[in-house]
């Protein structure tokens, strides 16, 4: 099913993020986590594209089995950066191949080491020309990546939005955003991109954090500000993970709840690879919150 057509108004979707293990990670641990994911009913199943390196081979052998053994519709990612032209559309024909029709269609970030992205030659610049090709290369639905605290090389909001928007005219059918831990931000996004001229569904994403550590260096890459109370409440037991995750899923359901409550097309979660602590927070939230979701009646 072409993910563009579930958001239609009728519910809000659910959906859940996961990544390939790497090279020597635990395969079967993964698909342990799939598998306890998808009894949540989810509308769909990302699954990243490593930002270089192994894990990339991965991606489509991932999403085909979250499609064909588990059942669930997935949403493959896709990233330009040190690709050529002919290593997408090389792409574009497993994805086919394997039957998945959507793709969240992505630049990438700059290889390790390096501060900026170059532009291969006989590849793209920006995700808006890599959505262009992908919507010249096949029938998909395609996502692309929103920035509700603006992206890091951007400017400022106006010119992050322009861009958008350009990704927008080339095809994209919804945006995922990245994650961000204040509501304010999102929905001062949401409107300026309304504003903009973005008429897609804008699909909010939320990190349940378990580890001070890790969100401490993820949050700093991507941009995303911790509110001083959340970080405050974090540093004070950053040594002792169970308090860490307590607050992270605390966080997370009441930031969860706040969107349900205004008027987002869908939720989705960065799991990280940890089924449990979704399923604690998916369980905590209003019964009627994803309509057709069995698991929450
Ligand atoms: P773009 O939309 O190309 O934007 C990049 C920057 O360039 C922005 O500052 C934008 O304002 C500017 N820009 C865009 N178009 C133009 C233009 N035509 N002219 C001038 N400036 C322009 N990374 C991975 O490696 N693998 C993943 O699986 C992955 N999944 C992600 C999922 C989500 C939901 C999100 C939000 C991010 C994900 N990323 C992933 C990270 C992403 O690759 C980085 O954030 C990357 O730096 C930007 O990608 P983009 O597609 O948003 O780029």
């Amino acid at each position: 099913m072409k993910i563009g057509n579930i958001f239609d108004g009728s519910k809000t979707a659910l959906s859940f993020e996961v990544f390939p293990p790497s090279r020597d990670g635990n395969i079967e641990e993964l698909y342990r986590a799939v598998g306890e994911l998808a009894e949540l009913n989810p509308d769909f199943i990302s699954v990243t594209y490593g930002a270089g390196g192994g894990t990339r081979e991965k991606t489509v052998e991932i999403a085909s089995t979250i499609r064909n053994k588990f059942g669930r519709e997935t949403l493959a990612h896709l990233t330009c950066v040190q690709a050529t032209r002919d290593d997408i559309r090389e792409q574009l024909d497993r994805l086919k191949e394997e039957g998945i029709e959507n793709i969240l269609a992505l630049r990438g970030d700059p290889p390790k080491g390096e501060e900026r992205v170059v532009k291969t030659k006989g590849g793209f610049g920006y995700a808006n020309e890599l959505v262009e090709f992908i919507k010249l290369n096949g029938d998909f639905s395609i996502g692309v990546a929103g920035y509700p605290e603006v992206h890091p090389e951007a400017p400022d909001m106006e010119h992050d939005l322009v861009n958008l928007k350009r990704k927008v005219d080339a095809g994209a059918d919804f945006i995922i955003t990245q994650m961000f831990f204040d509501n304010g931000d999102f929905y001062r996004f949401r409107d300026n991109a309304i504003s903009a001229g973005i008429r897609v569904p804008i699909i909010p994403a939320v990190f349940p954090i378990f580890n001070y550590k890790q969100i401490s260096r993820i949050a700093s890459l991507c941009g995303a500000k911790i509110p001083p109370r959340l970080h405050d409440k974090l540093s004070k037991v950053s040594e002792k993970n169970e308090e860490v995750e307590k607050y992270g899923i605390e966080h997370t359901i009441l930031q969860s709840e706040d969107l349900l409550g205004n008027e987002v097309s869908g939720l989705h979660f960065y799991s990280m690879n940890r089924s449990r602590h979704v399923m604690k927070i998916i369980r905590e939230l209003p019964k009627k919150s994803f309509e057709n979701n069995s698991i929450l009646e």
